[in-house]
Formats: structure tokens, C-alpha cells, sequence
């Protein structure tokens, strides 16, 4: 504790880039033991992932996307222009190597310890959150209404029997429901072909991701914390300082943290760590209901997208494209989802459709990067979070605290390490 007494009196001061759900939860957890914190974003009102998401802390999601089989299923989901998964033609060059590393992190050597990073942080989040919504008057955002994983058919439903598996290897509770009834009982108004489901009910959403990061901005700016717009370029270093290049000048800083999201990888560049991350490009569309009244959240697990509450809307979002972040949003994706929604809730009569992309920051193994660069210890990295940035931003915020702390971690650090690619390695 004398490091953080030190800290304390001589106030260190710190640079988080990104002001998304992870750049704003790290600026308080780092806030609270005694730091000095600006974040820096270059958009104010800006297209972050953390603003349009689905709103769920998905604690069951412990299974990596890259699963054993991934490779027979790809095909057949991208040759179907309804499926959930697109690769942009003109992107799909770009992409190759990253796709490489996701098919190998899918190999039975490498997926189950994979499995087990992904359970411990989903632990440590969900411990994470309950501290965060405890200290900064969350509690009134969440709702607590668990989640419906439903499947089209029995042989679909069966073969999801690893997903429950790992599921029970893990600690977390479900109940499997195998009749139209006790679904009902859950979740009515859903089309009759839904026999087959899974419950599982500690899974929490916010009532509204937006107002989420609202609340915790608020938290942060009355913590004394500011946020400025502004455009991190690159990095540097001299005498124990950071340098943060910006377009309109440079900012100076004892540490740095990277968390501008699918935005992370040039910046992790300037310093000289190579870092595989890529976008997958999600959409959605949210409106008003109607008279359906939705209880819990739905997981179409069959076609890739998500049904949940958004204030008093209704939002119906998924689907992965790989078309990195330059290219315009192709909202014919969004209205695949919500026509398949409506075959799905058919009594929903959507009414002011609003639509959105946005960029999850992907990593090929499904796992984050946390922690320290490989080149500098003074830069710290948040990113890579994919579908579960905001089930996993408080868990985040504690392990950078802990990193720049030089605490160890209450997890194993290895499967974030920055280290764990090269860029001649597979994985
Ligand atoms: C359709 C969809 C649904 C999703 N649903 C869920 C869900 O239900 N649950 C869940 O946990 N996750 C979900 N996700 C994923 C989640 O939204 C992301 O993982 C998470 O928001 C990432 O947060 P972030 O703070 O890392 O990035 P962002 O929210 O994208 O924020 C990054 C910020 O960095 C800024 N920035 C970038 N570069 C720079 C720079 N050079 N200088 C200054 N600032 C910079 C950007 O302007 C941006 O504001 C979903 C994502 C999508 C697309």
C-alpha cells in the first residue's frame, strides 16, 4: 500500500483515450484510488459502440464465438444473405489474416483454455458490476429479468448441448424448457414454433445503454475527472513521461491508457506492439412495440441477433459484418433482423424505426486486451472487448486499476496479455 500512498500525495496524473463504456469505467475506477484523469475523445457525440449496444451484461456468454466446428458452419451462414454473418468483398483481403487466428483459436488445443480466460473474467464481471452499480447509484438503470436463449428446433436445440455444458462447468444457473408452455410462461407471444429454450436467469440489462454511460460520466466528471474532445495520433516517450500526440497539440501524462475501442490498433501501432484487432460491424433497430410486452431479454440463437428493452423501445440488433471501419453502413442488414423479428414476435407493429451500426472491437480469440504493452509499461491497454464490452467494462476498469497499482491481478493475466500475439504467430 506505500505505492498508493505515494501516488496519492503526489497525484499522479493519467490519459485515458476513449470516452466508451470502458475508457469511462476505467477514468472512475482510477479516479477513486487517487488519480488524476482526463479522458480524451475525438467525437463528442460519436458513433461508440457503447451508446447503441443491446444493453445486456451477458454473463452466461463464457464460449468463445471461435468454437470447434466453426469453420463447417461459416460457409453455409455466409452464402445465406439472411444469415448472420457478411464479409465485404472488397474487405475481404484485408481481413484474412485475422480470420486465420479466429479458425485456430477455434482448435481443440487452444479453445478450452480460452473457455476458462473468458468464465474467470465473467466472474470477476459480474462481482465487478454489482460494486459499480452499488457505488455510483446504478442500481435504478439495471433491469434484472434474465435472458431466453430460444432455438427453432429440437436437433438445433441438441446440439447446443456444450453451450449448457459449459455453462453448468462454469457455475452458472439456467433451466432448459422443452415445451411451448413453460416458454410461455417466460416469454408469451412468441410464434408457436418455439418448443425449445434456455433460461438463464442472473443475466442483467440496462435499461438504457446510453444512459448508462450518461450516469457514469456524470460520475466521473463530479469525481473531478474531465473529459475534452480531442483526437489521440500517436505515443511517445522521454523521461519517464508519456506523450500523447494530438491533432491540436501534445498532452503530457504519467500513464496512458488505450481504450478507444475498434479504433485501439493504430494507436497500440505508435508504440510498437502489433495488436490483431478488427472490427465486427453490428446493427440494429429500435422502435416502439406496440402492445407486446417484453419480460425478459431474447437471444435468437439460430440467427445471430438479440431482442431487448431500450427504455420504452424495443431494439432488435446483431449480426457480424466484416467490412472494417471506413466503409458506409449497409442498413439492409438491420431490416434482415427486424423482418425476422416480426416472423418471430408476430404480434409487434414496429412504429419510428430508428437504425444503427457500430464497431465492436474484435479480437480473434474472443478475448480482451488488458494490461500493460509489451514495449511500454506506461501505456496500458482496454480494448478488444467484441460482444461483451459492456458486460465486461467494470471487471476492466478494477484489473487497469490493479495493472497501474502493480497489484496482482485476482485472475490470471496471461490470456489479455498484450504479449500473446505476434505478428508471425497463428495465435
Ligand atoms: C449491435 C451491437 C450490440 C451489442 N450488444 C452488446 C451487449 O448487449 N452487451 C455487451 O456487453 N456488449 C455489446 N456490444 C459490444 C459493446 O458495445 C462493445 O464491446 C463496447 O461498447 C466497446 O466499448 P469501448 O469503450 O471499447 O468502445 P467504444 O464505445 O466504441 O468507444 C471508443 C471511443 O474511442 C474514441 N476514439 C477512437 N479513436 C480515438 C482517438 N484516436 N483519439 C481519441 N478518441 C478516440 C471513439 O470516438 C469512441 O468514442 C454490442 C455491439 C454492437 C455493435
Amino acid at each position: 500500500m506505500r505505492l498508493l500512498a505515494d501516488l496519492m500525495s503526489s497525484k499522479q496524473n493519467i490519459i485515458v483515450i476513449g470516452s466508451g463504456v470502458i475508457g469511462i469505467s476505467v477514468g472512475i475506477a482510477l479516479q477513486e484510488v487517487g488519480f488524476q484523469v482526463r479522458i480524451i475523445d475525438e467525437q463528442e457525440a460519436s458513433q461508440k459502440a457503447s451508446e447503441g449496444n443491446a444493453g445486456a451484461f451477458a454473463f452466461a456468454d463464457i464460449v468463445p464465438l471461435a468454437t470447434p466446428g466453426i469453420i463447417r458452419a461459416a460457409p453455409r451462414w455466409l452464402l445465406d444473405p439472411l444469415g448472420p454473418l457478411s464479409i465485404r468483398l472488397s474487405y475481404a483481403f484485408s481481413i484474412a489474416p485475422w480470420l486465420m487466428k479466429f479458425w485456430r483459436a477455434s482448435w481443440s488445443d487452444k479453445f478450452p483454455a480460452l473457455m476458462e480466460a473468458q468464465a474467470e473474467l465473467m466472474a470477476l464481471s459480474r462481482s465487478a458490476l454489482e460494486r459499480q452499480a452499488a457505488l455510483h447509484r446504478g442500481e435504478a438503470l439495471l433491469r434484472r429479468e434474465g435472458q431466453l436463449r430460444l432455438y427453432d428446433t429440437e436437433s438445433n436445440f441438441l446440439e447446443s448441448a456444450s453451450y449448457w455444458s459449459a455453462c453448468k462447468e462454469f457455475g452458472i444457473g439456467y433451466t432448459l424448457l422443452t415445451s411451448r408452455h413453460e416458454i410461455n410462461e417466460i416469454q408469451p407471444g412468441l410464434h408457436n414454433r418455439f418448443e425449445h429454450a434456455g433460461y438463464t436467469p442472473d443475466w442483467v440489462n440496462v435499461c438504457d445503454p446510453k444512459l448508462w454511460l450518461r450516469n457514469l460520466n456524470d460520475r466521473f466528471l463530479s469525481g473531478g475527472g474531465f473529459v475534452e474532445q480531442r483526437r489521440a495520433r500517436s505515443l511517445s516517450f522521454s523521461s519517464n513521461k508519456v506523450t500523447v500526440q494530438c491533432d491540436d497539440g501534445d498532452l503530457y501524462c504519467d500513464f496512458v491508457v488505450v481504450a478507444a475501442g475498434a479504433w485501439s490498433k493504430s494507436l497500440a501501432q505508435t508504440v510498437g506492439d502489433y495488436i490483431p484487432l478488427e472490427t465486427e460491424r453490428g446493427y440494429n433497430t429500435t422502435f416502439d412495440p406496440g402492445e407486446f410486452d417484453l419480460r425478459t431479454h431474447l437471444t435468437f440463437a439460430d440467427h445471430g441477433f438479440v431482442v431487448s428493452r431500450v427504455g420504452k423501445s424495443m431494439r432488435v440488433g446483431g449480426a457480424v459484418e466484416l467490412g472494417g471501419l471506413e466503409a458506409p453502413p449497409n442498413f439492409e442488414r438491420s431490416r434482415i433482423l427486424l423482418s425476422k423479428a416480426k416472423q418471430f414476435l408476430p404480434s409487434i407493429d414496429p412504429i419510428g424505426c430508428e437504425e444503427w451500426m457500430g464497431f465492436r472491437p474484435s479480437m480473434p480469440d474472443s478475448l480482451p486486451v488488458i494490461g500493460a504493452s509489451r514495449k511500454q509499461p506506461k501505456v496500458v491497454y482496454a480494448f478488444g472487448h467484441g460482444h461483451l464490452g459492456l458486460t465486461q467494462s467494470a471487471a476492466t476498469a478494477e484489473l487497469v486499476r490493479d495493472t497501474i497499482l502493480g497489484k496482482p491481478w485476482p485472475i490470471s493475466s496471461a490470456p489479455f496479455s498484450a504479449a500473446r500475439f505476434t505478428r508471425l504467430s497463428s495465435i
